[in-house]
């Protein structure tokens, strides 16, 4: 009998696992943006072309990398953030499973330039679908910056599966709110095609929503606070009044990530009840701050997943909360006479 067993090559298993982590430009956006936060940036620039698809390029002023870790970042399962399996349930960075630059790398020509403070010089890598095609000595600014071009160029199915320039835009602007608002004491600018088109100095949370969903929003925005010993929330509900047909800008962090979960979003709207028109949905810019120790995020690579210890007393929580606000402002039920 012959054996027929093989472990894949490197580039493989790392293209493989890209399927997971880089869907669209977005996701490098996310990854991108993530590593500048965990290496302690205070000023992050985001640059764009073609929505993504020709050019994602981030330059942060964070601690930037050695040379032996500049290379080291590009192999699968390599992070300076979790050391032991322990760590998962202590986590305080974005990042942790060491597969973003990986997977990025092996599917898109990428080109790290990086520097420590201490150092005179930093380096640059220049790294194609897994391949190291230079990696040299570089005079550079004090941090970091990756571009990634030509995403999906070795793999067409993908790239053809890319949708309009517009469409992909939109999630690429998606998530560069979603970490702005998660981080507004980090400065972000956002250029696209050559614009700015986002320019976010370092601020407060009311003052970071407004400087991106424009002047008009202050007037909407009601606060909420909650301090338990399980839990603290934080942030604004939209007045009732400026409650949308459309989804609109519904914001939920945990522990400054985005997270997705109808079941907290139904906690939200469930103390609107009464106070919308039917079919309207309540905007909300929410962050929870929990215990580490009490979620799991693990559950997915993009992590917007997450698991609770105890959902239920959240979800209480979290109405109970969003009511007691909402109440505070004497926003009182309207009549709902389009029914
Ligand atoms: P993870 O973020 O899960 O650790 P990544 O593949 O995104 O995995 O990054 C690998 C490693 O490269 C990080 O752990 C970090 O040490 C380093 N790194 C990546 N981006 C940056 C950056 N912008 N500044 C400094 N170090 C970085
Ligand atoms: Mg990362």
């Amino acid at each position: 009998m012959a054996d027929i067993i093989q472990l894949l090559p490197d580039h493989v298993a790392n293209q493989i696992a890209a399927g997971e982590v880089v869907q669209r430009p977005a996701s490098v956006v996310k990854e991108l943006l993530e590593n500048a936060i965990d290496a302690d940036a205070t000023i992050i620039k985001l640059i764009i072309k073609d929505a993504g698809k020709t050019l994602v390029q981030v330059i942060d002023n964070g601690k930037g990398m050695s040379t032996t870790d500049a290379r080291l970042s590009f192999e699968r399962h390599a992070t300076s953030k979790i050391r032991t399996a322990d760590d998962l349930f202590h986590l305080n960075t974005k990042g942790f499973r060491g597969e973003a630059l990986a997977s990025i790398a092996a599917i898109a020509h990428v080109e790290l330039k990086t520097k420590q403070e201490q150092d005179e010089v930093g380096n640059s890598i220049v790294i194609e679908g897994s391949n190291i095609v230079s990696q040299e000595v570089v005079v550079t600014p004090k941090g970091t910056s990756i571009s990634v071009k030509n995403l999906f160029f070795n793999i067409p199915a993908r790239r053809n599966f890319l949708k309009s320039n517009t469409v992909e835009l939109r999630h690429v602007f998606d998530e560069f709110h979603r970490v702005a608002l998660a981080h507004p004491t980090i400065s972000f600018a956002l250029y696209n095609n050559g614009s700015e088109t986002f320019n976010l100095p370092f601020s407060n949370y009311r003052q970071r929503i407004v400087n991106i969903f424009g002047n008009k929003t202050n007037e909407k925005l009601v606060p909420v606070e909650e301090e338990t010993e399980v839990l603290k929330i934080s942030g604004f509900v939209g007045k009732p009044e400026y409650a949308k047909k459309t989804r609109g800008e519904q914001y939920f962090f945990v522990n400054d990530r985005f997270i997705k979960s109808p079941y907290l979003n139904h906690a939200i709207a469930s103390a609107f009840e009464g106070l919308l028109k039917s079919g309207n949905h309540p905007s909300y810019f929410l962050n929870l701050t929990v215990n580490p120790q009490t979620i799991d995020i693990n559950i997915h690579p993009t992590k917007t997943e997450i698991k609770f210890d105890d959902e239920h007393t959240l979800y209480a929580l979290l109405r109970s909360a969003v009511k007691h606000s909402l109440g505070q402002f004497n926003i009182a039920p309207v009549l709902d006479f389009e029914r």
